[in-house]
């Protein structure tokens, strides 16, 4: 079949096949199309995709692209000049754009989606979000590091001994996880919190202290285990028993997310005003919906320290994998090839949906917008 690669819309820096994935297909048998560039800024150049198999193209011709992969939503002109029962695989954020879904069902285009991926084992492989968080997770604490004027680590020298920074991290997922094992490997004392019961035990097994606030098991969890917008009480309990751990901490990360929600709000402004001048926040979730009240997704925002002359930096991040495009790419290109795995029978592109993932992905076919199926329903 045919694949192709466009070049990401500015400011995306990350692109869906990376030369080595490209390898993989060709390999197989398929054909790869690349548009000339569409690796340049995750430092993949043309010349490499060229030496994998693939075809480098000033402009991808879609009228005869079977499977087009991407990492930001393609435009709905994009969508409307595919041929029909073309496949497009990808994150598409949000999932009801009106536009796009009317051009992909205009052309009878499948539209795959990442976010709709069902989290199963089977999945893991094919995990985008998962993947992409992993980046998010371990990018954050080192934007926390620059800008913290401390050491993480414990130092014992002749001049002295410096404690180890003190991190507090909300919200243990794949990026809070990976958030702690990175603050830990630098050398930081680590507490964690989270409204999901497994989360205390995962939390422990990367090197953190678990936070507890005394929620029941069933306010924070919903449907699939997974987390639920807590109730106005809930939340006010949490914030009460986050708040003293928090004005002790030099860093605070925040990562919490419910699935199908805005991100919950966990940190008011007199949380933030309660830390130490000179510590540092940093809001993964800055750009859907924020955890951190006043942060701005890409904006370091300085709020006055109640405890001295100084500010906290709250540091909103818009697109923390995409600060790690080398990495973050190739992790997801091997996510789309595997999706593309379960497309191809004998040579030939299908779109089984009696597959529970590609079930669970497709989020139009055959000219219909498709309803939420094996994945988690929003809570
Ligand atoms: P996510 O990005 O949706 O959310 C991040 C975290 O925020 C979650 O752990 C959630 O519980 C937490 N959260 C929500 N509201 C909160 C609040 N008010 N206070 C504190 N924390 C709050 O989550 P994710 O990283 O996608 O993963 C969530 C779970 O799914 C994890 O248990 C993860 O291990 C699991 N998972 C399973 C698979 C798989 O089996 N294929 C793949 C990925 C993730």
């Amino acid at each position: 079949i045919t694949i192709a690669v466009p070049c990401e819309p500015s400011p995306e820096t990350r692109v869906a096949l990376v030369p080595e994935s490209v390898r993989a297909l060709t390999r197989a048998g398929h054909r790869v199309l690349v548009e000339r560039g569409a690796g340049a800024r995750a430092r993949y150049p043309d010349a490499e995709y060229a030496a994998a198999g693939a075809k480098v193209v000033g402009g991808v011709d879609l009228a005869a692209v079977d499977v087009l992969a991407h990492v930001t939503p393609l435009p709905a002109r994009v969508l409307g000049a595919l041929r029909p029962g073309a496949v497009t695989i990808g994150l598409q954020s949000p999932l009801d754009d009106a536009d796009r879904l009317a051009a992909a069902n205009a052309r009878g285009v499948t539209m795959l989606a990442f976010e709709r991926l069902p989290r199963t084992s089977r999945a893991q492989a094919m995990d985008a979000l998962s993947s992409q968080a992993l980046a998010a997770g371990y990018r954050c604490v080192l934007e926390a590091a620059v800008r913290l004027p401390r050491f993480f680590p414990l130092a014992m020298t002749a001049a002295g001994t410096v404690p180890p920074a003190k991190v507090v991290v909300l919200g243990i997922g794949v990026a809070g996880l990976q958030a702690i094992a990175t603050a830990r490997r630098l050398g930081a004392k680590v507490a964690a919190n989270d409204i999901r019961p497994d989360s205390a035990e995962e939390a422990r097994s990367v090197g953190a202290t678990f936070l507890d606030t005394g929620l029941d098991a069933a306010e924070g969890t919903g449907a699939g285990g997974y987390a639920r917008a807590l109730g106005t009480s809930a939340a006010e309990r949490q914030r009460a028993a986050l708040a003293p751990h928090i004005a002790d901490a030099d860093v605070l990360i925040t990562t919490a997310a419910v699935p199908g929600r805005p991100a919950p709000r966990l940190v008011t402004t007199e949380m933030v005003a309660a830390m130490r001048p000179g510590s540092v926040v940093v809001d993964l979730a800055a750009a859907t919906g924020g955890n951190v009240e006043g942060s701005r997704p890409g904006e370091d925002v300085r709020v006055p320290s109640g405890r001295g002359d100084g500010a906290v930096t709250v540091v909103g991040l818009a697109s923390a994998p995409s600060d790690l495009p080398t990495d973050a790419s190739r992790l997801y290109a091997t996510n789309v090839v595997n999706v593309l795995g379960l497309l191809v029978k004998d040579g030939a592109l299908t779109v089984p949906l009696d597959d529970d993932i590609v079930a669970g992905m497709a989020l139009t076919h055959d000219g219909e917008t498709r309803a939420a199926g094996a994945a988690p329903a929003p809570a």
